[in-house]
């Protein structure tokens, strides 16, 4: 009788030992960058977060260019790469290794965003019409993933400003903020994947210049505020380079 009682006592702690070290398992999230050193022709999901977080880094001068986010480690990941070490004084191997994963990790906050940006500055019309990512032309988990890439090229453009702060004027916009802005009826805010932006002590035509390489592909410059989007690489109904015609 005891011994069977021992038995099921501990058959009992051993399931709650169990449960306890399942939910204490990381999540696989799409966030992880994991910890193998990554380098060109190597592939999974980890290249894939490494895409998205060097994305700003597309370019060395004004090129309609962007990073693939595909899983694939090519050339174009690999020039980034490099870009983003030199740009924060790392050894530009385009080999991430144990530093350069680092200083990417540490510019992501434990939320998912990055580490100058917040959700909320980017919710519909700043939170005047809606305090989440609901009511666009995606789903909010969609906006979400598309509002934290546009993130990263934004931390890129930051930093390429002298770590000038950026201001969001509009970022995702759900349709009832859409229409009080008077926005495009298929405007790239009602997805996520564009912002109006303000760079402190840069003009708009400095700010443009910026965005050029920094893989944006929708790129509007206004008196007060440049537009910047990356409808290229979305299927939205507008995968064609929109920038804007003077050079200057
Ligand atoms: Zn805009």
């Amino acid at each position: 009788m005891i011994k069977r009682l021992t038995v099921l006592v501990l058959l009992t702690l051993g399931l709650v030992l169990a449960l306890l070290l399942v939910q204490h398992i990381p999540s696989a999230a799409a966030y992880d960058l994991g910890t193998r050193t990554l380098q060109r022709g190597m592939k999974g999901d980890d290249v894939k977060e490494l895409q998205i977080r060097v994305a700003g880094w597309a370019a060395d001068s004004a090129q309609q260019t962007y990073v693939v986010v595909d899983g694939d480690f090519g050339p174009g990941t690999e020039a980034a790469v490099k870009r983003f070490q030199r740009a924060y004084g790392l050894t530009a191997d385009g080999v991430v290794g144990s530093q350069t994963r680092q200083l990417l990790n540490s510019l992501e906050d434990s939320d998912g965003s990055t580490a100058h940006f917040a959700w909320s500055e980017f919710y519909g019309c700043q939170g005047k019409y809606g305090t989440d990512f609901s009511g666009g032309k995606v789903s909010s988990s969609a906006v979400k993933e598309n509002v934290r890439r546009l993130m990263w090229k934004l931390e890129a453009l930051r930093k390429k400003a002298g770590n000038s702060p950026v201001n969001i004027n509009s970022g995702f916009r759900n349709t009832t903020c859409n229409t009080s802005v008077g926005g495009a009826s298929n405007s790239m805010h009602l997805y996520g994947v564009a912002a109006d932006i303000r760079v402190s002590g840069k003009t708009p035509y400095q700010v443009q210049a910026l965005a050029k390489t920094c893989g944006f592909s929708g790129i509007g410059r206004y008196t007060t505020f440049v537009h910047v989007d990356s409808r290229m690489e979305y299927p939205y109904g507008s995968q064609f380079w929109w920038w804007p015609s003077t050079t200057q």
